[in-house]
C-alpha cells in the first residue's frame, strides 16, 4: 500500500467514523484502524447519553435495533456509599452493545473511503507538503502518504503523543470494570461516589440478563480499592464472569485540549482531550468534534484557523463540566443537592 490520501485518520471509533462519514466525497480519505470487526469490544459503559443522542439526530441516523441491548433505562440512581444517601433522577439513556455500535457506525462510511483494519498507525514525519505516516498491517511495515492526517485513536493516541507529547499531563484513572451476576444489585443505571475510594465515580448498568460493574480509581492500591468497591456494593454473593481495565483520561486544564498542528495534523475526540471531565461521557463530543473538522475541511478555508474556532463551544462546553464536577464530586456540595432534592446538575 503506497498511496497519496487527501485526508489519513487514524481509529475508525465513533469519531473517525464520523468524520470520515462527514467529509466531501470529493476527497480521498483512508481509515486506519488497528482492530478488526470481531475483535474484543472496546470497554465502555455502552450508554448513548442525551447530548449524544442528539447529535445523532442531527446526522440524520436511526440507531438499528441490532445495536440496542436489555433493558433501556429512563433513571439514574446515585448513592454516596459513605452518607449512604441516596437520589434518583429522570434521565434517557440509550443501552447499546458498544462493540456492534461502533462496527454500525464504521459501516455507515461512504463506500469512497478506504477502510484498512488490523492496521496500526506508528509514527508520521513532514516530507514537502505532504505527510508520510508509517503503518503496520499483519506484522508488515508499510507507508501511506497524505496532506492530512487526523488523531482519532482515543485516551491513548499515538498521534497525539507524536505530534504533542504531552499526554502525561492529563488527570488520568484507571477504570475497572467487571461482567457480574447476582449480588446485591437494581436492574437500573446506578452510580455510586466514595471519597474513600475516588475522587471520580463508579457504576453498574444491566446488560441483557447481566451486570457489567466499574469503576475510575487512581494509585498503586487500585486493584485493592476495587474490591473493597465490589464488596461494598454488591456484598459476597456474586460472581465474577470477567473483569478487563482501561486508561480514562479526565481532562481539567484548558490546556488538556489538542486540536492541531501545522495546519496538517489534527486532532478529534478522546484525543483530542475531548471528553466530560464530570460524567465520563465521550460520545457526544468526539461526534460534535468530528463534525468540526469535516466542516473546517470541506469549507476549503484554513483547516487549522477554523477548526480552532469551531471547537471553541466544545471546549467551552467542558470547561462548564469541569465547574460541575465541583458540585459533584465536593461531598459538601453534593449531600446538599441530595438533600435538597436537586433532580439533576
Ligand atoms: C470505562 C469507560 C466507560 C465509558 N462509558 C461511556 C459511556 O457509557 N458513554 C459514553 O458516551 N462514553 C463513555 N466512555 C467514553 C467513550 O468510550 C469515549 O469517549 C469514546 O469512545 C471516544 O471515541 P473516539 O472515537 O474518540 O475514541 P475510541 O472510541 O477510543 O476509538 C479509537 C479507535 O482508534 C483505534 N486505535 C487506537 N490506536 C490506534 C493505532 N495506533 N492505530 C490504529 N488504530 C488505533 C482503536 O482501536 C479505536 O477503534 C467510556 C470510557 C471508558 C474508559
Amino acid at each position: 500500500m503506497y498511496r497519496m490520501y487527501d485526508v489519513v485518520i487514524v481509529g475508525g471509533g465513533p469519531s473517525g467514523a464520523t468524520l470520515a462519514r462527514l467529509i466531501d466525497q470529493s476527497k480521498s480519505v483512508l481509515i486506519i484502524e488497528k482492530t478488526d470487526e470481531k475483535s474484543i469490544s472496546k470497554l465502555c459503559g455502552g450508554l448513548i447519553a442525551p447530548d449524544a443522542q442528539r447529535m445523532l439526530g442531527k446526522f440524520g441516523l436511526f440507531l438499528p435495533k441490532k445495536v440496542l441491548v436489555d433493558p433501556q433505562m429512563f433513571y439514574v440512581e446515585s448513592y454516596d456509599l459513605e452518607t449512604k444517601n441516596k437520589q434518583r433522577y429522570q434521565r434517557f439513556y440509550l443501552n447499546i452493545n458498544r462493540k456492534d455500535f461502533d462496527n454500525w457506525l464504521l459501516k455507515l462510511v461512504d463506500r469512497n473511503v478506504s477502510i484498512s483494519r488490523n492496521t496500526k498507525y506508528l509514527s508520521h514525519e513532514y516530507s514537502g507538503d505532504s505527510i508520510t505516516i508509517q503503518i503496520e498491517k499483519n506484522g508488515k511495515r508499510d507507508f501511506v502518504e497524505s496532506k492530512i492526517l487526523v488523531g482519532a485513536d482515543g485516551s491513548q493516541s499515538q498521534v497525539r503523543r507524536k505530534t504533542f507529547n504531552d499526554f502525561r499531563y492529563i488527570t488520568k484513572y484507571i477504570s475497572i470494570q467487571s461482567e457480574i451476576v447476582g449480588g446485591v444489585i437494581l436492574p437500573c443505571y446506578e452510580v455510586y461516589f466514595d471519597r474513600g475510594l475516588t475522587d471520580f465515580y463508579g457504576w453498574t448498568i444491566p446488560k441483557n440478563g447481566t451486570n457489567i460493574i466499574g469503576i475510575a480509581l487512581q494509585g498503586k492500591d487500585a486493584r485493592e480499592k476495587y474490591e473493597r468497591y465490589l464488596k461494598n456494593v454488591l456484598g459476597n454473593n456474586f460472581q465474577e464472569v470477567s473483569r478487563r481495565s482501561t486508561v480514562i483520561i479526565r481532562p481539567r486544564r484548558l490546556n488538556d485540549h489538542k486540536t492541531d498542528k501545522d495546519n496538517r495534523v489534527f486532532l478529534i475526540g478522546e484525543a483530542a482531550g475531548f471528553i466530560s471531565p464530570s460524567s465520563a461521557e465521550g460520545l457526544s463530543y468526539a461526534f460534535r468534534s468530528a463534525e468540526a473538522l469535516a466542516a473546517s475541511i470541506n469549507s476549503g478555508k484554513n483547516t487549522g484557523k477554523d477548526y480552532r474556532k469551531r471547537s471553541l463551544r466544545i471546549k467551552f462546553n467542558l470547561f462548564m463540566k469541569n465547574i460541575k464536577s465541583i458540585f459533584m464530586y465536593t461531598k459538601f456540595l453534593r449531600n446538599l443537592i441530595f438533600k435538597l432534592g436537586i433532580r439533576k446538575l
